[in-house]
Order: C-alpha cells, then structure tokens, then sequence
C-alpha cells in the first residue's frame, strides 16, 4: 500500500571547513574583529542608557551611524552588523527567560570569533567537485569549503526545502562555515525499539541499562587517579602539548606587568588552541556516532537530569563557606563536563526525534547509591568509583557503578518518574496508571 505520509519541517545545521586563502584570512578575522567590536559598543549603549529608553530602534540608528563615521566598521556587511544587533537582543531574551547570564563584553581573545550571513540568497551555493563545493561570501568572494552532505541547493532548493543562512565560526583549526537548513521530511514511524536507561558515567563515558556499553577507549583518569583533560589526544600530541605549554610559560615570565604579549607567546598559544580544538573535534564526532547508532537500535531513551553547572559550582562553595576536597569533586566533575554529557543530551534529544523515538529525563538522586537489584539504599554499597557490592544481606548484587545507575535510571522511568520541564525547570510528576515505586 502506498499512502502519503504525513510530512513535517526540519531545521538544522551543517558545519563544513572553509578553505580561505591567506590573503582572504586577514579580511575575514577583521570582519569578525568588527562584529566583536559592535556588540561591545551596543552593550555600552545599553548599559549607559536608563532602562525607560532603552529601545531597538534607537539601537539600530545608533548602529548606522556608527558605520558610516567608523570606517573600520565598513569592512563588515551591513547584514552581518544587523546580525549583530539581533543577537545581542536574542542575549537578553534568553537572560529574561532564565535560559542564560546577563550578556557581557566579548573580550578580544577570550571570545570566539564569528560573522553571521544572515540569508541564504546571499550564498549562491555550487557544487563544484565530488569533495568540494563554492560558497560566496560577502565582501571576501568565492571560497572553496569541503562538500560532505548533500545540501539543497541549486535544482534541489525550493521554498521547502533551502539554505535560510550561515555563520561563519573560527576555531583553532580556522574558519568553518555552518550553514542553516530547512527540509520537509516525511513524519518518522513511531520507533517500536527497546527502552533503554543511560548515564553518563565516570568510568565508562555511557553506561546502558542493558550492558551494551559505550566506550571510546580513552580512559577519563591518568595513571595517578587525576582526570585526564586531554584524553582525546594521541601519546605523541600530548607530549608535544606538553611541550607548548612549558614554552608558553616560559615565555610568559619575560613579560613585564601591563605589557602586551609577544607575537611568539601568540603564536604558541594559536598551537596550543589547534590542540584542542583536535581533541574537542574527536570527541564530537565520536558522540554524533555513537548517539546515532542509539537513535537508530532504541525507541525509548531514558536519561538522568542533572545540572552540570551546578555541580561545578556546588564544589567550589561559596566565599563565606567554601567547598570541601574542591580538587577532588571538581577533578571528578571537570570529567564529567568534559564527557559534554549536554552535548550528548541535546544530540540524543533530536535524534531519537528524527528516529520516530522519544527521549525522557529522570530525576537524579541517588541513582548511584541505590542498589538497582532490591533497590534499598545500603550505606557502603558503592565500593569505590568503579564498583558497586550491595551490602544489603538479601541481595549481594555486584557490577559496574555506573551500569547499576543507568538500571536505576530506566526503573525511575518504568515506574513513571518522569520530569516535565515547565516554564524552564524541570517538575517531577507521577503519570497516572503508574507501576508502584516496589515492582521490579
Ligand atoms: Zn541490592
């Protein structure tokens, strides 16, 4: 039987790497450079103007203005500017909303540089070679970026389906494009997989409830029991970090207070960036394949609600009454940070969507303490970070800590724990026709 399915709007997003040529480097960091500078001079504007006249309007002629006596402002399109001011509202809504901090000052190399091509006619996107397509870009010209998806563009774009814009992003590997896509897509099948509970773990980065563990072989603590943040890196690149770090502090203690840094300073540290945006960049294509494959193999993903923010802050402390072993908990959650476990949550979010699944988050208390096999919570049961030994007498079950939470996790979702976000926090809610908190 062949009916219509039903058919429903996608956004998203493609990143692909620019091949800018030297000569185009330069104009292209003082686009980004101007763009930086524009959202500082609106953010003095609006802090500097009372709260009643405070205004967009007013912001945007301020804006114009600015552009036409600042000539190192022209260098920017008058779109991008646009984008600037857009975002930098965008800033304050999301504040309002409770989904951010207050916007501040992007400082000059604290910040990652950006340019908005807020549309998509301004691309003229083409396919010139199996690996390669052309993008244009305002006021640099043609460049070349790698074709790696197919995109809708040319005889494939339609109002439906087409290319609504760019950013342009730098990184310590250089300039990236990630473009924004809409498509209609039929509606995907209700997906009649298994349900299944993860956590993110300390020792195995995703523990699965049903023991399929995923594990990317790069252990999370060195030798010495000390996370390890560079863990993506390979033997020889760690070293070489190493390397680049002591040279940078070398380097750093010629420098008189109030001087600027030497271009050699900077130029080690550009070396040090390339590091790790290789590392961040494995560790990001590793959970695009692996939350893929879980999209795909399960209908029902359950994961825990946590706070990772909150975490770090809450071993900090405060300064009336700072944390206790700061090293240690911060050390436990600067791994966990580092697993990106948001990053995966989002990711998961979207893709169980895209696989007609569904994804639930559980309250997390105690899921790493209580023992998943009776369910009682027996002090001393979690032995150390990797195991867990139930000391309950009846019990005695024994595994994996972080596969004893994720079990915990999927039974909080079975018995209908589910949290709900409502106006930006989360609500724990009994559904109705819930199986009683005992049944195992
Ligand atoms: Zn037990």
């Amino acid at each position: 039987m062949n009916t219509e399915r039903e058919r429903e709007k996608r956004q998203f997003g493609h990143r692909a790497r620019l091949a800018l040529t030297p000569a185009q480097i330069r104009p292209m960091d003082d686009q980004a450079h101007a763009a930086r500078a524009m959202w500082n001079q609106l953010h003095d504007l609006w802090t500097m103007t009372p709260k009643c006249r405070r205004s967009l309007s007013r912001m945007d002629q301020t804006l114009r203005q600015a552009r036409k006596e600042i000539d190192w402002y022209a260098v920017l399109p008058a779109q991008a500017a646009q984008a600037v001011l857009k975002t930098y509202f965008q800033a304050w809504r999301n504040c309002w909303d409770g989904r951010a901090d207050e916007p501040n000052f992007k400082a000059r190399f604290r910040t990652a540089m950006s340019v908005d091509i807020p549309q998509g006619r301004d691309l003229q996107i083409k396919r010139v070679h199996r690996r390669w397509g052309m993008v244009n870009i305002p006021k640099i010209g043609r460049v070349r970026f790698r074709w790696t998806k197919d995109l809708p563009v040319g005889k494939l774009a339609n109002k439906e389906n087409r290319i609504t814009g760019a950013r342009l992003v730098k990184d310590g590997l250089g300039w990236h494009i990630a473009f924004r896509i809409q498509t209609l897509e039929p509606k995907p099948e209700p997906h009649t997989g298994p349900e299944i509970g993860i956590d993110a773990g300390v020792n195995l980065p995703l523990a699965l409830s049903d023991g399929n563990h995923q594990d990317h072989e790069r252990p999370a603590r060195l030798p010495d029991g000390t996370a390890d943040r560079d863990k993506w890196l390979n033997p020889d690149e760690k070293a070489k970090l190493l390397r680049l770090e002591r040279q940078a502090a070398h380097r750093k203690s010629f420098r008189k207070p109030k001087e600027r840094s030497s271009n050699r300073l900077h130029r080690t540290y550009d070396q040090i960036k390339q590091l790790r945006a290789r590392a961040t960049r494995r560790a990001v294509d590793w959970q695009h394949q692996t939350t893929t494959n879980l999209a795909r193999s399960y209908g029902t993903v359950v994961v825990e609600q946590l706070n990772i923010t909150n975490m770090v802050k809450s071993a900090r402390g405060t300064i009336e009454e700072p944390g206790k072993n700061v090293a240690q908990k911060s050390g436990l959650n600067r791994s966990i940070s580092q697993e990106a476990w948001g990053r995966t949550v989002t990711m998961l979010t979207y893709k169980t969507a895209r696989h007609g699944g569904t994804l639930h988050k559980v309250p997390a208390p105690n899921t790493s303490l209580r023992c998943s096999a009776c369910g009682f919570l027996t002090p001393g049961s979690r032995e150390d970070q990797a195991t867990f030994v139930c000391k309950n007498p009846d019990c005695g079950w024994s595994g994996n800590a972080d596969w004893n939470a994720a079990r915990n996790i999927l039974h909080l979702y079975r018995i209908g724990l589910v949290a709900i976000p409502a106006a930006g926090r989360a609500v724990v809610r009994r559904t109705r026709g819930a199986k009683p908190a005992t049944a195992r």
